[in-house]
């Protein structure tokens, strides 16, 4: 006969059935409660009904396994036993709590019974026990309401109807004119207790159950079936639990922290949660139970003033924070009670923290020999390290702000961080109102690369169009602003200079003040304090040294440790010199991405770019091209002698030419004049100029294919520019990327113009260096047929930006529109602009790198698109064994932790499989 399972774990005293490991059969709470008990902490004793109790629950009708009852009147005995009184005693009662406890913590999300086992026998022994009939009939009438609200059903469902206990408690003040509930005496609380079980009879036809054993059946068919409720059910698919986990339920002995001056309660966490200090940190109350300390209604004192109230409990309690974090080696959060002046700890979880906290917290553990590094890297989600690197939100003043009701929309949180500035409407007013010294916040339906000084000049840039890839996105990462993209609901008004928000009574104009929050997409009215980042302080402005900071330090420690482990090297994307420089402060290892076209609009090239697009014949197009080789060459001498030997990847052009066009009437009239042809003229150019579908139209390779003078040009500054440096004693090596490749055709094309001038340069200059020719693959069929191209390409580069939009049919500047709407309901798993999508996108590049290294078994690959800072993808570029990922500079320091994790839960993953194949072995 197969083994009965056990449905009923016992923990009190000294020892306890359960265990921490128990989680998935136990739930949290219980397994914790159980663990504190093994590890001899003071616990009330109680037992757990485990999950698979509710799962058969489910599964039979709401039934249970027919030993359960017997299981359970086993384990109260122990429970009495241990406590030293009886359940539904006259005499001596002993009360319970009845509690549900998942896997993974659901706060709040299902239901509570406290105080179970009183009635009007049990009240009198409680009374003599206590010699407080007020304590003893206030814990009757709230257990009545409890019980009648969660198990009996009386709980209203609509936020009109009225709770009727909340209205006859209501009545009762009333009618002796009281003002609180403490007011209420004992003969009062007496009163309300018969008057609730009216209610009841009145409500459900059946009267109260008096009896002990019959409430707690009652409390725990209500926990389980709280699982099932409407909240428990949205909480669980919000956050990835399956139903099939269910809920224990935990019967817990009662103890009071209301029982007079010798009594208290508190919540704790064994470290600061927010700062990650090694300090002590929480609230408590004397005379009061837990809902107090979280209601708010009375204040609580910090805990470091128990060491003056009360120096023993004190005493015990910090050093129980010292056990528990010895044992459970991280930070716990725990909720404690004192009886007339016996502690008694009733929960303890491992503490949720803010990223800052994490860091600091990880990095404390390893120097204080708690966790290995490993473990360290393991427990910082890598964007957390966002809180380090980027100016935050005074948490006070966000939450106020929001409590004013002023926060006024949400879109994408394409660039962490925190910004509050004055409204500018156009890049020219921002970068006019920043001249004047205020902060600015750029405010534009979507951006374009004329834009670039206006952004530059703004703290934050805030539009209501474009997706995670969108130009405001990239180049608002690469520049470290902060952004936030596709806010649909704001309707900006250029002309009348305003901004409507979508459902609010609100208009902002150019000039107020406006706070976006880059990590949570969150758009707020008015202005909030920011908090400099001190990483940021030391690595880019250099205004604080490292020896001050210890926030720095931290940083540095466990960057240090996350090269220790990992195998992906982590470039940037970087178009400057300045760009470079913080990068390599960020720990690059080079330039992945330099996308030539966002210099054209710096200075006054612009114009020189606008007469070679203009042109009409090969002679004025290569005249126009001359006036920017000098600009290039100055811009790729700059970056290489920044990069100090370092790969840098360049690209040559990319985007539809019509995007560096004139759009206004006046700047199309400037043109014309300087060009010194007829303004119709230039208008009729602009027009042929027009694309359906630029993205798909002549950009990329297909611009150097028919104008081959653009490629010669390109090829020529970088080439030159590296012999410059060159001369000068400092190492460089170029890595020339032709984008948008399809066919190996394509490619041979513009690699034969590279070499061609590559070698006119070095004749010229008597010097060679070595460079390599590669390209980007950004396009289905250039995966496919990778091993082609691979016969030519020196190297690949994912360009998943544009992969992601041809393998979805996707464009990525208008998905902003409906993306979030196909996330939020849960069509897409995520925005596959911003995490790669393993399964399509994903594929490709996975075809892609290993039809590559068919054909060149060395081939270098990378991956240049968005996806390259972000923790996921990076992961799965690490599993697909690419070389290296490319990043915006921000995002450096994100990338080389989320490398290292991916090799830390790899080498778990081994390990695992290694521990099951020798325990198969053994069997
Ligand atoms: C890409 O497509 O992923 C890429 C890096 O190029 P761009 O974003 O400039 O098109
Ligand atoms: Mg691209």
């Amino acid at each position: 006969m197969a083994k009965q399972p056990k449905y009923v774990y016992f923990f009190g005293g000294k020892k306890a059935e359960g265990k921490a490991e128990m989680k998935a059969l136990l739930g949290g709470k219980g397994a914790n409660l159980a663990e504190m008990v093994n590890i001899g902490l003071p616990v009330p004793a109680g037992f757990t009904i485990t999950t698979e109790v509710c799962t058969y629950y489910y599964e039979n009708k709401k039934k249970y396994p027919k030993q359960l009852q017997a299981d359970v009147l086993a384990a109260m005995k122990k429970v009495e036993a241990v406590m030293g009184a009886k359940f539904g005693d006259p005499q001596n009662p002993l009360l319970v709590s009845v509690r549900s406890g998942a896997r993974a913590s659901m706060p709040g999300m299902m239901d509570t019974i406290l105080n179970l086992g009183l009635n009007d026998v049990t009240v009198e022994g409680l009374i003599k026990k206590t010699n407080n009939p007020r304590f003893a009939y206030d814990s009757y009438r709230r257990f009545v309401q409890m019980y009648g609200d969660v198990v009996l059903g009386l709980k209203p469902v609509d936020k009109h109807d009225e709770d009727p206990f909340e209205v006859i408690l209501h009545k009762k003040k009333e009618k002796h004119g009281f003002k609180l509930d403490t007011e209420l005496t004992a003969e009062h609380l007496k009163e309300l207790v018969a008057e609730f079980k009216a209610a009841i009879k009145e409500h459900t036809g059946n009267e109260f159950p008096n009896d002990p054993m019959e409430q707690l059946w009652g409390a725990i068919g209500a926990v389980f079936g709280s699982w099932m409720n409407e909240r428990a059910i949205v909480y669980r698919k919000l956050n990835d639990i399956p139903a099939s986990w269910g809920t224990a339920v935990n019967v817990q002995s009662m103890v009071f922290g209301n029982m007079g001056e010798d009594s208290g309660t508190g919540v704790a966490f064994t470290r600061d949660a927010a700062s990650g200090e090694n300090v002590f940190y929480g609230e408590y109350l004397f005379n009061a139970q837990g809902e107090d300390v979280v209601a708010g209604t009375r204040t609580p004192h910090p805990i470091s003033e128990l060491a003056k109230e009360n120096p023993k409990i004190y005493k015990e309690l910090d050093k129980i924070r010292k056990i528990l974090e010895k044992h459970y080696k991280d930070m716990m959060d725990i909720e404690f009670t004192i009886q007339q002046g016996k502690l008694w700890m009733l929960q303890c979880r491992v503490g949720k923290r803010t990223g800052f906290a994490a860091v600091k917290m990880a990095v404390d553990m390893v120097k204080e020999k708690l966790i290995e590094k490993e473990e360290a890297i393991r427990r910082i989600e890598p964007n957390q390290l966002n809180q380090l690197l980027r100016p935050i939100f005074d948490i006070n003043e966000k939450r106020k702000a929001i409590d004013e009701g002023r926060l006024l929309a949400k879109g994408l949180n394409a660039g962490p961080g925190a910004a509050s500035g004055r409204i500018a409407l156009s890049a020219q007013d921002a970068e006019e109102m920043a001249a004047q010294g205020d902060p600015v916040i750029l405010v534009r339906i979507e951006t374009s690369p004329e834009d670039i000084k206006g952004m530059n000049a703004s703290e934050g840039i805030l539009t209501a169009r474009g997706g995670m890839t969108s130009h405001a996105a990239l180049v608002a990462r690469q520049m470290g602003k902060v952004c936030v993209a596709g806010c649909g609901s704001l309707k900006i008004n250029y002309k009348e200079g305003k901004i409507e928000v979508e459902g609010k009574d609100i208009v902002l104009k150019e000039g107020d003040y406006i706070s976006i929050d880059g990590s949570t997409g969150e758009v707020i009215a008015g202005k909030i304090e920011t908090k400099p980042s001190e990483v940021i302080q030391v690595l880019i402005d250099k205004t604080l040294s490292p020896k001050e900071s210890s926030i720095y330090q931290t940083y540095e420690s466990l960057m240090k440790w996350a090269d220790s482990f990992r195998r992906l090297r982590i470039r940037t994307n970087a178009d400057q010199p300045d760009q470079a420089l913080n990068a390599i402060a960020f720990g690059a290892e080079g330039i992945g991405l330099c996308r030539t076209e966002h210099m054209f609009f710096g200075g006054d090239r612009i114009l020189s770019v606008r007469k070679m697009i203009v042109s009409d014949t090969l002679e004025d197009r290569k005249a126009a091209l001359a006036e920017l080789l000098p600009l290039q060459r100055e811009d790729f001498y700059g970056i290489f002698k920044a990069m100090k030997g370092y790969p840098v990847t360049i690209r040559t052009l990319d985007p539809p030419l019509h995007e560096f066009l004139p759009h206004s009437e006046r700047e199309i009239r400037e043109l014309a004049i300087s060009l010194n042809i007829p303004e119709e003229k230039l208008v009729a150019k602009i027009n042929s100029l027009h694309e359906f579908n630029p993205m798909l139209g002549f950009r990329g390779c297909r611009l150097g294919t028919l104008y081959p003078e653009i490629t010669e040009m390109q090829a020529r500054a970088i080439i030159e520019a590296a012999c410059d440096v060159a001369a000068e004693g400092i190492k460089v090596k170029p890595e020339i990327m032709i984008p948008l490749v399809s066919d190996l055709n394509e490619f041979k094309l513009q690699e034969a113009i590279v070499r061609r001038v590559a070698d006119e340069v070095f004749k010229e200059k008597g010097r060679k260096v070595s460079y390599l020719v590669g390209t980007m693959i950004e396009l289905p069929r250039a995966c496919v047929t990778a091993d082609q191209i691979a016969k030519g390409a020196e190297f690949f580069s994912f360009g998943t930006n544009d992969l992601t939009q041809t393998t979805f049919g996707l464009s990525r500047d208008d998905s902003g529109k409906f993306l979030p709407m196909y996330v939020q309901e849960e069509i897409l798993p995520t925005d596959p602009f911003e995490a790669i999508d393993r399964s399509g996108v994903g594929e490709l590049m996975k075809i892609g790198t290993q039809k590559g290294r068919s054909t060149r078994p060395d081939l270098k690959v990378g991956i240049c698109g968005e996806h390259g800072g972000e923790p996921s993808s990076v992961e799965f570029c690490h599993l697909l064994g690419l070389n290296y990922v490319s990043c915006s500079p921000f995002r450096v320091p994100i990338a080389r932790l989320a490398a290292a994790r991916a090799v830390v839960s790899q080498n778990n993953t081994v390990k695992k499989s290694v521990k099951k194949t020798a325990a198969k072995k053994k069997k």
